[in-house]
């Protein structure tokens, strides 16, 4: 620690020789975590913003480390990215939810659906898992539109080929894609139509400021009216309070998400929240 005030260039390469360390542990713990079977998923309820009801969930993944404790996915996902082992996670999210969807459906009876973040480096760069997924997709017997796929805005920046040809893929095995964190990138509205999209998720930014004045609300209003337009359906995320869901409901948005609903939810919870639904 001493050396490191020595001269500039010593100190920075120290602290780019640590971060590189850090990260080459992250990497081999991640890889490490998919041996363990330290990942596991919990489900955040989306609602129906007429009824209330819960109509699906979108899963999100969590990772329980034996001595880092619970680390989000925020801390993790880039690294999975950069190292390629996203590749691995991603599959193990895209069949854990699948199975537990199908499970919930004829458990509970109900029409549930579920949606599935997926990394854009996947949509990119298709692996082997995927060559895999329509097939396990139809063993699970699930009625087409019940799943969908969540992809970040800014897949539509690099919107290669490869991209539009996977979403027409997952398209004709009935698989709905959703545009997650809308409004954040830099969004080129013709890409909404030229690509095959059927939600829109309203980022948790614009949702805050509801609240605060008449701008924010017209710009809400103008997002969910142009995406009814274009038939697209609109979930709103990071819904907190009653009073953002009734300006959101005002405007027609189909699907609210958001701690005044529920946060993400253990299997157990869960089920706890079907079987409550189950008998009304
Ligand atoms: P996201 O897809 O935008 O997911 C929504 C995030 O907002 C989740 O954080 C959720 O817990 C949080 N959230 C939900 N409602 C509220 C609310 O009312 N208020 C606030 N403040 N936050 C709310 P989480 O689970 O930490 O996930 C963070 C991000 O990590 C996700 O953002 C997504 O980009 C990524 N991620 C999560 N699971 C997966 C996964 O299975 N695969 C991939 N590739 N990425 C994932
Ligand atoms: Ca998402
Ligand atoms: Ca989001
Ligand atoms: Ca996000």
């Amino acid at each position: 620690a001493k050396s490191k005030g020595r001269n500039r260039w010593c100190f920075f390469s120290f602290d780019l020789h640590q971060k590189s360390v850090a990260r080459q542990n992250l990497t081999n713990d991640l890889r490490q975590a998919l041996l363990n079977k330290e990942f596991f998923l919990q489900y955040q309820p989306i609602v129906d913003l007429k009824t209330n009801r819960l109509v699906k969930f979108e899963a999100l993944i969590r990772w329980q480390h034996p001595t880092r404790g619970l680390v989000p996915p925020d801390a993790f996902i880039p690294v999975a990215e950069e190292s390629g082992l996203i590749s691995d996670i991603g599959d193990f999210v895209f069949k854990q939810s699948l199975l537990q969807l199908a499970k919930w459906r004829s458990q509970f009876s109900v029409d549930l659906m579920m949606s599935i973040n997926i990394s854009p480096y996947q949509l990119a760069a298709p692996d082997l898992h995927m060559v895999g997924w329509f097939d396990f997709l139809h063993k699970q017997d699930l009625p087409r539109g019940s799943v969908s796929l969540e992809i970040t805005e800014n897949i539509l920046m690099h919107h290669t080929e490869i991209v539009s040809e996977q979403l027409l893929a997952f398209r004709d095995h009935g698989i709905n894609v959703a545009l997650d964190d809308f409004g954040t990138g830099y969004s080129a509205l013709s890409y909404l139509n030229r690509l095959d999209i059927d939600y829109i998720k309203i980022d948790r930014s614009f949702v805050k400021d509801l609240a605060d004045g008449a701008m924010e609300k017209d710009l809400c209003e103008a997002i969910i009216s142009m995406a009814h337009k274009l038939n697209l359906k609109v979930i709103a995320e990071g819904i907190e309070t009653t009073e953002q869901a009734n300006i959101l409901q005002s405007f027609g948005c189909d699907l609210g998400q958001g701690y005044l609903f529920a946060k993400p939810l253990s299997v157990e919870d869960a089920e706890a929240l079907l079987a409550s639904q189950s008998i009304n």
